[in-house]
């Protein structure tokens, strides 16, 4: 493999990080040559001390900013497409990833997608942008790098199905009444996976398996009734595929994004690397499954139907979530009323146009404005 270049979109969060702790050690296959942050100026810079990149980009103008930055939100796009840059891990939170998503599509290049809501948003039109420009979309996301690993190589009509496992985040087993008056720390407190903030909230209500059955259908060309989602604790079993002859692959190992970020960049090859913990199967033990408890977490539900609707439907449950999650975050409402607000915007709005970017953009800020009018915020 000769040495291929490296945007990172969102280089300050969470994946951003994990992804700089991989291609730290990998050096000798990938170089770092565009970072682009939101606001974190002062971590930013010390990423490009240790990366040197060609291009840094920051959203927000920031005290700490040094003069050749690029500054404000056209600075994603720029990063995305710049020559230099092979593979663009998007690691942007939220519908703002993908204007980025896209254009490195267009361009032919590799998007090493941890920005699932961009997926969720405009499949179709991402799809499209994948043919046109000859980009490709290699998943961060660890359940669907699963299943990529799982199928490799296998014509999809061998697959029956997928199973999706999810945590059950940190309210598995409790009451629905319990979980109406959960707290901020309490949503925040995941169980395995240390996560920036709101995809911590969306594992709490599990709308983040929603929007990864809504990721699966369009990565992997699957109808909704073949991607199923099970209840599994430990996040040790990434996720399983079926096969038509009744055979199940898994991928298996201790909860860690290290791998997923370096697959997708390294996909369909892979390199040594000591990212991931040493895998014991009983130290991992015991590894258990449940069946996902709807009724206690409506988003689940909420966000396959917007899936199969199509259309704006998808756009609407992401947008209605996000700032339904972000008002939650700033203590303006409850946890229980994050699901209520969705399936508020989703009546409203389900049905707008979403044929092209700009209807979808549209959908988008009507569900937000949606929210933000039911809680006069
Ligand atoms: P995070 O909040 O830790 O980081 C988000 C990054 O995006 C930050 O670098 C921030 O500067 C940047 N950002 C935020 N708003 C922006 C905007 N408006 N414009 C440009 N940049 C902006 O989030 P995270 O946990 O790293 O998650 C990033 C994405 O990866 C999300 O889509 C999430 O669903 C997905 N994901 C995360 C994990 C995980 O383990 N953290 C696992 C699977 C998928
Ligand atoms: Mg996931």
């Amino acid at each position: 493999m000769s040495r291929r270049g490296i945007a990172v979109l969102g280089s300050t969060g969470s994946i951003g990080t994990t992804a700089l702790r991989v291609l730290a050690r990998q050096r000798a296959l990938f170089s770092v040559n565009a970072l682009t942050a939101f606001s974190n100026a002062g971590l930013l810079r010390s990423q490009v001390e240790e990366h040197r990149p060609s291009f840094v980009g920051l959203v927000d103008a920031g005290a700490a900013a040094l003069p050749d930055w690029r500054m404000g939100p056209e600075c994603l796009v720029e990063a995305a497409t710049r020559d230099d840059v092979d593979i663009v891990i998007n690691a942007v939170v939220g519908a703002a990833g993908l204007d980025a998503t896209l254009a490195s599509l267009e361009r032919g290049k590799r998007v090493a997608l941890a920005n699932k809501e961009s997926l969720v948003l405009a499949g179709d039109l991402v799809e499209a942008a994948c043919r046109r420009g000859g980009g490709e979309i290699i998943p961060v996301d660890s359940e669907h790098s699963a299943v990529l690993q799982c199928i490799m190589g296998r014509p999809r009509t061998e697959v029956r199905r997928i199973v999706l496992t999810a945590s059950g985040g940190p309210f598995r087993d409790w009451t629905p009444a319990r979980i109406e008056r959960a707290t901020i720390a309490d949503a925040l407190e995941h169980p395995t996976w240390r996560m920036g903030r709101k995809i911590t909230v969306d594992s709490a209500t599990l709308a983040n398996k929603a929007l990864e059955v809504i990721e699966a259908h369009f990565l992997f060309g699957l109808s909704y009734d073949r991607i199923d989602v099970v209840v599994h604790p430990q996040s040790v079993v990434h996720s399983f595929v079926e096969f038509v002859d009744g055979s199940v692959l898994a991928q298996v190992g201790a909860p860690s994004m290290e791998l997923p970020v370096l697959y997708a960049l390294t996909h369909p090859e892979r390199v040594p690397d000591s990212g991931v913990p040493p895998f014991d199967p009983v130290a991992l033990s015991p590894l258990t499954f449940e069946p996902v408890r709807t009724d206690a977490f409506p988003a689940l539900a909420l966000g396959i139907e917007a899936g199969r609707v199509g259309g704006a439907a998808p756009a609407v449950f992401n947008a209605g979530n996000e700032r339904a999650v972000a008002l939650f975050l700033e203590g303006r409402i409850t946890f229980g009323e994050i699901p209520r607000a969705i399936e508020s915007a989703l009546a409203a709005h389900s049905g707008a146009a979403g044929d092209t970017r700009d209807a979808l953009l549209a959908a988008d800020a009507a569900a937000r404005h949606h929210v933000s009018e039911l809680y006069r915020c």
